[in-house]
This record gives structure tokens, C-alpha cells and sequence, in this order.
């Protein structure tokens, strides 16, 4: 019997706080059609070719995890949908033994072509962001983006048979935080949960000042109850850093991820990959591990991988330290490095 107890921790990964890590949100490109104002700059450069994992190594680096223990993994980007070659790469990594969910985080600009072909290679469920359903407000916040293709992907999403979509919101005050109500009954009238986030601080843009902007999830619910009625409490739990309410009589979720204002650290379940290879241990540090240093290495092999992971438990931070007014540098990379 204890030689089964410490045969499981062998295989899971677990930091020095004691939490346990079983989720990995993986950034298969750096790359993206938008230009989101509070994700990119106007002018990004893109990472090389050549320093973006190729699909073989970031199957090698999800078998890994899941072999440790990780049961679930989020795709996500940049836009994870404008990677070439994306559905051989689902297919696989959703067939891993253990892995009980494989989702997707998308903008939906890809979608009207792509969402059967992801339900067909075992993506389980997707979120989509959605900022607004005012045509310029969206051209505006997102710089390149077409609302009608968006809205013609979240139809593509459901008609597939998605269950449990989820949109996701980047509230800004006096930019679109007048909207929220409309994506509320957007998201209501079509079944669909939805999110708001608060605005963070990764990577320096000059569009606008994030503090002056930056809109809390308390905001946002008191636009929501003023609107509709007081949102009801939830015992969902999702594993993730959303609290979830909803109106009555509906069945759609409204979750709050609120990084400033709620801090969710002590729950933290996960661990981020960057299109480089470079293992995040922290959504907001710089804590890190280069795995494709040890992918690309002479020699490597799987153990090599599976050192590389555990060790990274040994230098998971505590928390993050965001602060919108703060002097201190931003991390400097932006959310599409990130994998958000
Ligand atoms: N391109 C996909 C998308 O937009 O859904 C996936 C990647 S995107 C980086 C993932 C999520 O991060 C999106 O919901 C986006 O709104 C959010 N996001 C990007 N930059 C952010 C920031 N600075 N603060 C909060 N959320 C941000
Ligand atoms: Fe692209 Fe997503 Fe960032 Fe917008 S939030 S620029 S869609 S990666």
C-alpha cells in the first residue's frame, strides 16, 4: 500500500507549496491575425521559425506531462489557430492515456473552417474570446479583427456540438465596459458561459494606460445586476481561477477571473508553455525552464524531459506580484508569449 502511495506522487507533479500541478495551457505559436490592444503592440515582431517548438516536440512535451500526472491541457497562442499542421498535433495529444480534457482558447476568426476538424480530433471545449458586438468597437480593440467572422465561428463552434463553450471578455473602463450587458444576453440566449477578465499588465504597450482603463470584476457585476438581477452564487468549481455565478433562470455561467483583485495564487493548478519551448511557472514571474534547450540538446531523451519538468517544481513561485501603478519593470512579455 505505501509503496503504491509513493509509487502515485511519483508521477505527479507537485511544487514546494504543496499544490499540486495537473494542468498545462500550451502555446503552439507566438503569432496571431488580431492585434488585440491589451495583448500586442501595433508593430510585433514574431519569433523565427526555427525557435518555435515543432509540433513533434510539443507532442513529446505533453506526453511528458501527462505521463507526470497533468490531466488536462489548453491549447492556446498567440492563435493557436493559424499554426499550420494544428489538427495532426490535437489528435494525438487528445489520445494520450490520462489526459482527461484537451480545450482550446481561440479568437474564432478561424473557426467557420476549422471548428469541426477540431471537434473531430478530440478537442473537448473552447473558448472564445469576444470583447464586443459593436463592429467598430471590435475592429478598434482588436486592430485587424472582423466581428462577423467571430460571430459566424461561435455559430461554426456550436453547430459542431460543442458543449459548454465559453466566451472570454477583456474589460476595459469606458471602451467596452458598456458592453457588457449585451454579451451577457448574447451569451445567455445562446446557452453559452461567459468570463470576464481583468486587464493585466503583460508587456509595455502606449495604446492606452491600463490603470486609467482597468475595470474590476466588482465593476463589471454591479453593471451586470444593475442590468439584469443579482447574479447567484455557484458551487462550480472548474479547477481554474473563474468564480462563477448566474442569473436566475439560466442556465449559462458568468465567471470572474480577477488577478488584481482576487488573488488566486494559492489554488494555482498550472504551468505554461511558450511557442519557444520555455516552461512558465508563473502566469506573472519570470520563473522558468528552457525545455527546448533540452529537446534540442545531443542525447537527449525522454528521462532528460521528465528531469527537466520535475525539477522545474523546485522554482514554481509562490505568487504573482501584478500592480498596474507599479514603478517596478512589467514582465516583459506580452500575453501571446505568454500563452494565455
Ligand atoms: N488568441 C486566442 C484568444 O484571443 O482567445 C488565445 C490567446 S489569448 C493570449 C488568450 C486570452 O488572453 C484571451 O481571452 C485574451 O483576451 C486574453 N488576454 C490577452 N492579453 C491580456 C491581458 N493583457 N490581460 C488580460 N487578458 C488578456
Ligand atoms: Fe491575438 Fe488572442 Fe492576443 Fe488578441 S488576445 S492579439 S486574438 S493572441
Amino acid at each position: 500500500m505505501l509503496q503504491q502511495l509513493s509509487d502515485a506522487n511519483q508521477s505527479q507533479l507537485i511544487d514546494r507549496f504543496g499544490r499540486r500541478v495537473d494542468y498545462l495551457r500550451m502555446s503552439v505559436t507566438d503569432r496571431c491575425d488580431f492585434r488585440c490592444v491589451y495583448c500586442m503592440s501595433e508593430d510585433m515582431t514574431f519569433l523565427p521559425r526555427q525557435q518555435v517548438l515543432s509540433l513533434e516536440e510539443l507532442l513529446s512535451v505533453g506526453r511528458s506531462f501527462v505521463e507526470q500526472g497533468v490531466k488536462r491541457i489548453r491549447i492556446t497562442g498567440g492563435e493557436p489557430l493559424v499554426r499550420q499542421g494544428l489538427p495532426w498535433l490535437l489528435e494525438r495529444l487528445a489520445a494520450l492515456p490520462g489526459l482527461d480534457e484537451l480545450t482550446l482558447t481561440t479568437n474564432g476568426s478561424q473557426l467557420p473552417r476549422l471548428a469541426t476538424t477540431l471537434k473531430d480530433a478530440g478537442v473537448s471545449r473552447l473558448n472564445i474570446s469576444l470583447d464586443t458586438l459593436d463592429e467598430s468597437l471590435f475592429r478598434e480593440l482588436t486592430r485587424t479583427g472582423d466581428l462577423h467572422k467571430v460571430l459566424a465561428g461561435i455559430d461554426a463552434a456550436i453547430d459542431a456540438g460543442f458543449d459548454r463553450i465559453k466566451l472570454n471578455a477583456v474589460i476595459l473602463k469606458g471602451r467596452n465596459s458598456n458592453e457588457v450587458p449585451a454579451l451577457v444576453q448574447y451569451a445567455t440566449d445562446r446557452g453559452l458561459d461567459i468570463s470576464f477578465i481583468e486587464e493585466m499588465p503583460l508587456g509595455t504597450i502606449t495604446e492606452h494606460d491600463r490603470a486609467l482603463q482597468f475595470c474590476s470584476s466588482d465593476e463589471v457585476r454591479q453593471i451586470i445586476e444593475q442590468e439584469f438581477t443579482e447574479l447567484l452564487p455557484t458551487t462550480n468549481k472548474t479547477g481554474g481561477p473563474s468564480k462563477y455565478y448566474r442569473l436566475p433562470d439560466s442556465k449559462s455561467r458568468i465567471g470572474f477571473i480577477s488577478p488584481h483583485s482576487h488573488n488566486f495564487c494559492g489554488d494555482c493548478n498550472r504551468v505554461r508553455l511558450t511557442a519557444a519551448g520555455r516552461l512558465l511557472l508563473c502566469l506573472g514571474q519570470e520563473h522558468s525552464v528552457d525545455l527546448r534547450a533540452v529537446l534540442r540538446e545531443q542525447g537527449a531523451d525522454e528521462q532528460s524531459l521528465v528531469r527537466a519538468i520535475r525539477g522545474s517544481m523546485a522554482i514554481k513561485p509562490e505568487g504573482h506580484t501584478f500592480d498596474l501603478n507599479a514603478d517596478a519593470a512589467e514582465p516583459l512579455r506580452f500575453m501571446n508569449l505568454t500563452g494565455g
